[in-house]
């Protein structure tokens, strides 16, 4: 048998159950809790949405023990309603208080559509409303660099001006499967391919988006993106690389693939031959990619 403890409760949040470990925890509450799992427990419910309860938690793990990173969580999250918050059906809106009015208007129409398209799409239950946290600069309240999204907590945080759906789409994607295995070269490329503008066929798509000729190395891509990466074209070509993918194995097939996004994963579905033609052709395509 299982046993309840606070390790389990912790363990549930970390693997992105967060229903399942406030369940648990109603059970065991009367036992002692760290700084760290009263911590936990307070993401564990803005993950469900019930942002009076993260509040609390997050204020009793503090008063138990401060600890700078979950101060800073505090802010992240607006938990002190530093923001001016709209609320619209599927998603709540913080914008910093120096953003105009007339340029929130215009981001809450623009994101609100691409938000319902996206949807159309990936048609993903998501457990929350998105959080989409705004900023007039180009970092967000403490010092992180803009745009990005945190999937487990389906919240985004986006400069003013951002107006792709790149963000929304970590967003959507990660949360249509219970667990995903990610890789950054496939979760990146699929979040770059499926905010493209053009849909032309792929040497076009290559000739429009990589301007010079490059050697890339796929496989060492995959397995490490952030040591083998090309500067500006890596996101490009992992991009490239997902709409490669599905073109050779159809869209169903790499769904079925992206929960568990390694190479090794995809030689065991598709056949370790095919997937070697498969990166040696696309690898051909960008390094004599027409002028
Ligand atoms: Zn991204």
């Amino acid at each position: 048998m299982i046993k309840i403890d606070m390790k389990l409760v912790c363990r549930l949040i970390k693997s992105n159950h967060p229903k399942e470990a406030i369940d648990l925890y109603e059970i065991i509450k009367s036992d002692k809790q760290t700084s760290n799992d009263l911590f936990l427990l307070g993401l564990a419910h803005y993950m469900i949405g019930d942002y009076n309860m993260c509040t609390q938690f997050l204020k009793m793990s503090l008063k138990e023990c401060f600890d700078a990173n979950v101060a800073q969580w505090f802010k992240l999250l607006d938990l002190n309603q530093a923001m001016r918050l709209i609320i619209t059906d599927s998603i709540n809106y913080h914008f910093e208080n120096e953003i105009e009015m007339s340029k929130i208007e215009i981001f809450i129409r623009k994101t609100n559509k691409a938000f319902y398209e996206t949807l159309e799409f990936f048609k993903t239950k998501l457990r929350k409303k998105i959080d989409i946290y705004v900023f007039a600069g180009q970092n967000d309240m403490n010092g992180n660099c803009l745009s990005y999204a945190n999937p487990p907590m389906t919240s985004i945080y986006v400069n003013v001006n951002y107006t792709g759906r790149h963000e929304l789409i970590h967003v959507l994607f990660n949360n249509m499967y219970d667990v995903i295995e990610k890789t950054k070269f496939i979760d990146e490329g699929i979040a770059v391919w499926f905010d493209r503008e053009d849909d032309k066929n792929m040497d076009d798509m290559i000739e429009n988006n990589i301007d010079i000729s490059i050697n890339v190395q796929i496989k060492k891509m995959w397995e490490n993106f952030d040591d083998n990466n090309i500067g500006v074209y890596s996101y490009k070509v992992a991009g490239l690389f997902v709409g490669y993918m599905i073109e050779s194995v159809g869209k169903e097939n790499f769904f079925e693939f992206s929960t568990i996004q390694t190479l090794e994963n995809a030689n065991r579905l598709f056949g370790k031959d095919f997937m070697n033609k498969l990166i040696t052709d696309f690898e051909y395509k960008i390094k004599n990619r027409r002028n």
